[in-house]
C-alpha cells in the first residue's frame, strides 16, 4: 500500500526537498496534504502537481486566496486556515506519515497534533522537540506515533544505531558524535564576526538551506540545538553526546562503541538522503543524490570546535543541564535574535549574547505541560527584545552601511 504523506512546511527547503524525492516514487508515496505560512504561488504550484486532497496556511488572508486560486484552476483541494487548519491537516485519518519541516517554534503545536493522532512522524523540526522535549517524547508513546529523524546527523546516527538499543551503555553503545561543519565562519577571526552581513552568514559552504537554519549553522546554535534534539531522540545525556568539527560535511555522524568500533554515515552534503531513508524506512529508494566518489575526495578531516568562536555550544550544553524549560528559552531567544539579524537590526555577536541573557533572566521551570513551555517561551522572547532594543540603541563603533 502507498504511504500517504502530509507535509508541514511544504514551500520550503525540506518541503521541496521531500516532494522532489515523493515525484520520483509515484507507486510508493501519495501526497494527502500540503501546509504552509503564507505562500500561495508556491502552495498552488504543488497543489496542481501532486493534487492533495487537503492543503493549508496559517495565515487565514493567503487561505482565502490560496481557496480562490486552487477553485478557479479545477483543483479540488479543501483549504483549511490558521493554527487549528495545520493540527487539523497533521492528524488527518487519510495520512500515515507526517513529515514535519515548519521552521522553529512554530512547528511545535501541528507535530503535537501528529504524535497524539499516532503518526510515523518524520521529524526535520528540531526546534519543536527543543521548546516540548519531554511532552513532545510523551506524546509519541502515548499516542502510539513513530518518530524518525530527518536531520541529517540524527538520521545517521539512527543509521549506525544497533537493534536493541535503550540508550548509551546499552546494546554497546558508549557515546554518540555529531558532526558540524563549522559553517562560514569556521575560520573567520571572532573579532570579525560582529560584522558580518546576513548573506555572509547564510552563505554556507556545504549545505543549501533556509534561512534561518543557515545563521544557526554559521553560529553554531544549530549544533547546539542538535545536541538538545540527540538528547531526546536518542535518551542520551549530555556527556556521551561529543560534537566534532568535519568541514567536508560527509561523514554526517558516528556512534562509538564500548569495544572501540565507530560506526559513521557518509553521503554528499544533500537532505534528500535522509528524507528519503526516512520516508521509505526499512525500504532503501533511490534519492537522486549523486553517489559518493571516495576517490575525488581530497580527505576528510576533523577538529575540536573552538569555544571561543561559537559561543551558542555551550549555551545549549548548559541549557540541556539545566533541563526544564532552559532549552525552550534558549530557543525563543534565539529565533527572537536570528529574525532581528537577518532584517539587519542586530549584530551576528548579539545573537549568542541576547541567548545568554535570556538564560540567565528567565529562570528555568519544570516543563510539565504545553503551557509552560510556552510561557517559558515568551517570557524569554520579551528579555531578548528588550536586550537588543538596548543594544541597537548603544553607539556602534566601526559599523557602516548593511549590518
Ligand atoms: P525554510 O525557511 O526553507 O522553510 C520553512 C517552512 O515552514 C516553509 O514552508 C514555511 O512556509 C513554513 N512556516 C514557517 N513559519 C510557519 C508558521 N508559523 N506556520 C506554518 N508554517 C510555517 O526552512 P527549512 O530550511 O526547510 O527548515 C525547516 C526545518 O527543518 C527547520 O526546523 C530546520 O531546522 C530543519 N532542518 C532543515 C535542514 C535543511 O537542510 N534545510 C536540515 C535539517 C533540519
Ligand atoms: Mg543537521
Amino acid at each position: 500500500m502507498k504511504r500517504r504523506v502530509c507535509l508541514l512546511g511544504a514551500t520550503g527547503s525540506i518541503g521541496e526537498s521531500t516532494l522532489d524525492v515523493i515525484a520520483r516514487h509515484p507507486d510508493r508515496f501519495e501526497v494527502a496534504a500540503l501546509a504552509a505560512h503564507r505562500s500561495v504561488d508556491k502552495l498552488a504550484a504543488a497543489c496542481a502537481r501532486f493534487r492533495p486532497a487537503h492543503a493549508a496556511l496559517l495565515d487565514a488572508a493567503a487561505a482565502d486566496a490560496l481557496r480562490a486560486r486552487l477553485r478557479a484552476e479545477g483543483i479540488a483541494t479543501q483549504v483549511h486556515a490558521g493554527a487549528a487548519g495545520l493540527a487539523t491537516v497533521a492528524a488527518l485519518p487519510e495520512a500515515d506519515t507526517v513529515l514535519a519541516a515548519i521552521v522553529g517554534a512554530a512547528g511545535l503545536a501541528p507535530t503535537l497534533a501528529a504524535a497524539r493522532a499516532g503518526k510515523r512522524i518524520l521529524l526535520a523540526n528540531k526546534e519543536a522537540l527543543v521548546i516540548g522535549g519531554s511532552l513532545f517524547m510523551q506524546a509519541v508513546r502515548e499516542g502510539g506515533a513513530t518518530l524518525l529523524p530527518v536531520d541529517s546527523e540524527h538520521n545517521a546516527i539512527f543509521q549506525c544505531l544497533p537493534p536493541g538499543y535503550a540508550g548509551p551503555h546499552s546494546a554497546g553503545v558508549r557515546r554518540i558524535l555529531l558532526t558540524a561543519s563549522g559553517g562560514p565562519f569556521r575560520s573567520r577571526r571572532p573579532e570579525e564576526l560582529a560584522d558580518v552581513t546576513p548573506d555572509e552568514a547564510c552563505a554556507h559552504p556545504n549545505w543549501s538551506m533556509g534561512r534561518k537554519i543557515s545563521v544557526d549553522s554559521a553560529t553554531m546554535m544549530n549544533k547546539g540545538l542538535e545536541v538538545i534534539e540527540a538528547h531526546w531522540l536518542f535518551g542520551a545525556p549530555s556527556d556521551a553526546i561529543e560534537v566534532v568539527l568535519h568541514p567536508q560535511s560527509v561523514v554526517h555522524s558516528l556512534v562509538e562503541y564500548a569495544d572501540g568500533s565507530v560506526l559513521a554515515q557518509l553521503g554528499h552534503p544533500d537532505m534528500r538522503t535522509p528524507i528519503a531513508q526516512a520516508l521509505a524506512h526499512p525500504d532503501r529508494i533511490d534519492a537522486g543524490v549523486a553517489r559518493l566518489d571516495l576517490a575525488a575526495l581530497a580527505a576528510l578531516s576533523f577538529e575540536r570546535p573552538d569555544g571561543a568562536r561559537f559561543p551558542c555550544l555551550a549555551l545549549a550544553y548548559r541549557a540541556l543541564e539545566a533541563g526544564g524549560t532552559a532549552p525552550a528559552v534558549l530557543n525563543a531567544a534565539n529565533e527572537v535574535a536570528v529574525a532581528a539579524f537577518l532584517a539587519g537590526g542586530a549584530r551576528f555577536t548579539d545573537i549568542a549574547a541576547a541567548c545568554a541573557e535570556a538564560l540567565e533572566r528567565v529562570a528555568a521551570e519544570r516543563a510539565d505541560s504545553l503551557a509552560t513551555a510556552l510561557a517559558a517561551d515568551a517570557r524569554s522572547r520579551a528579555v531578548a527584545r528588550a536586550f537588543l532594543d538596548t543594544r541597537a540603541a548603544a553607539p556602534r563603533r566601526g559599523l557602516a552601511g548593511a549590518h
